[in-house]
């Protein structure tokens, strides 16, 4: 097993009106696997390092998803199994701490570790949870080491999210006492995180918690108190966790877009008892902003027609926003799975018939959207550019997750993503 940091050059719909009776396909699916995650994660949380134990082809896929930009010490590295490993001729486990060592007497500024598993350490059956636990005994407290699975294996990118938040779950000590506490659940960007904090703090709404926090050894706190605001919808398991830990969940919408964000917010205020005409006033500046700079580029999506491929667990807020503040038709909206508990706020907002698919069969899928000849796809990378190469407009959905595109602020960044493609096309067609 060797070191190898990463050059950082870097269930179950139902309740649906029969309006969105559900497609179920099971079949090829083209989706990342959850180490994508982790793209995301080490931007977020500064203290923090990612250790996947897996193989070349994942240390290629984390360093040319993280793309090409030179930071002097990345936070993310993989430790290879070998041949020796994978045949079962070294034991795993003595190279992991040797591996560990090595990393930890370099890096003194990691605080948390996450050995992250991958379908190669799964295969060989590398138990990393009790790894985990044993190195914990040789490095807690100056170190916490945690680990998680991000798997290829019957899994979405974003769901590495979901399982590395899950295993910082069981440490989030508890609150002292049950006054309520506000804790915004999923990644958001630095600068989106600032413009919610400001938001909540002209409604009066707090203590406010975000999860995962800046630094991963700032954990929240978490008890009867707690109300949870999901910001992200791929959460499931994470979100049940936190559940079975004492605090309450606030359905709603997802803040992506004017109305959603509004939603989001008003969820927030009214389990705050604030009353509306105080609400209204707080929010009235940023969707007064909004609007205007949301307008041009409703113009130029109004009446053109969206495919969302299932991908990144975001595709029904988007699709949400995209019918109803952006005027889009959506010709079908594709999702990896419908967790009825996270998502029926959503999917209720939806236009009327709108055809909803869970899972996939890619080759179907394909001949679905080629016949409907949409405006633009919305798909992961394995697909927009055979798409594109057809003639088709294509949105990578990846680089939603990546992009700030939560709150006001961002609504209109957001339709341009949408936006500029189509604009191009008009442009090269002239
Ligand atoms: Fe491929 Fe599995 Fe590694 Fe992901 S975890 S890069 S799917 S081998």
């Amino acid at each position: 097993m060797a070191l190898e940091p990463c050059t950082e050059v870097p269930a179950q719909a139902s309740n649906l009106s029969p309006a969105n009776a559900v497609l179920k396909e099971r079949g090829q699916r083209e989706v990342f696997c959850g180490l994508t995650g982790i793209v995301w994660l080490h931007r977020k949380m500064q203290d923090a390092f990612f250790l996947v134990v897996g193989s070349r082809t994942c240390a290629h896929l984390i360093q040319s998803a993280a793309g090409v930009m030179i930071f002097a010490e990345p936070r993310f590295g993989t430790a290879i199994l070998g041949e020796r490993d994978l045949a079962g001729l070294a034991d795993a486990n003595e190279e992991l701490d040797r591996v560990v060592d090595q990393l930890l007497s370099r890096r003194p500024d990691i605080g948390t570790l996450f050995l992250v598993g991958s379908c190669p350490s799964e295969v060989i059956k590398l138990d990393l949870a009790k790894a985990a636990e044993r190195l914990n005994h040789r490095f807690f407290p100056k170190v916490r080491i945690l680990n998680y699975s991000g798997s290829g294996i019957e899994t979405t990118f974003t769901q590495g999210e979901d399982a590395c938040l899950g295993s910082m779950v069981p440490i989030l000590p508890p609150s002292n006492d049950d006054s309520p506490s506000l804790m915004v659940v999923g990644s958001l960007a630095d600068v989106v995180e600032d413009q919610f904090q400001r938001l909540f703090d002209k409604l009066g709404i707090g203590p406010v918690y975000f999860f995962p926090p800046r630094r991963a050894a700032n954990l929240p706190p978490i008890g009867k108190g707690t109300k949870l605001l999901i910001a992200q919808p791929f959460l499931s398991d994470t979100v049940r966790s936190l559940v079975a830990r004492g605090a309450t969940l606030l359905p709603t919408t997802y803040p992506l877009g004017i109305a959603g964000t509004t939603a989001w917010l008003k969820t927030a205020a009214d389990a705050w008892g604030i009353g509306s005409e105080i609400f209204d006033q707080a929010i009235a500046p940023s969707v007064s902003r909004a609007e205007t700079a949301l307008d041009r580029y409703r113009q130029v999506l109004t009446g053109r027609k969206a495919f969302l491929f299932p991908d990144s667990q975001l595709e029904i807020p988007l699709a949400r926003f995209l019918a109803r503040e952006c005027g889009m038709d959506l010709v079908e909206v594709g999702t990896p799975y419908i967790d009825r508990l996270l998502m029926d706020r959503e999917i209720a907002l939806l236009p009327a018939g709108t055809m909803l698919s869970e899972g996939q069969d890619v080759e179907k899928q394909l001949d679905r959207c080629r016949q409907a000849k949409p405006d633009i796809t919305v798909c992961g990378l394995g697909l927009a550019n055979p798409l594109e190469a057809e003639g088709m407009a294509t949105k990578w959905s990846i680089e939603l997750v990546f992009s700030p595109i939560q709150g006001y602020e961002q609504a209109a960044d957001l339709a341009e993503l949408f936006a500029r493609p189509l604009e191009r096309r008009r442009r090269l067609a002239v």
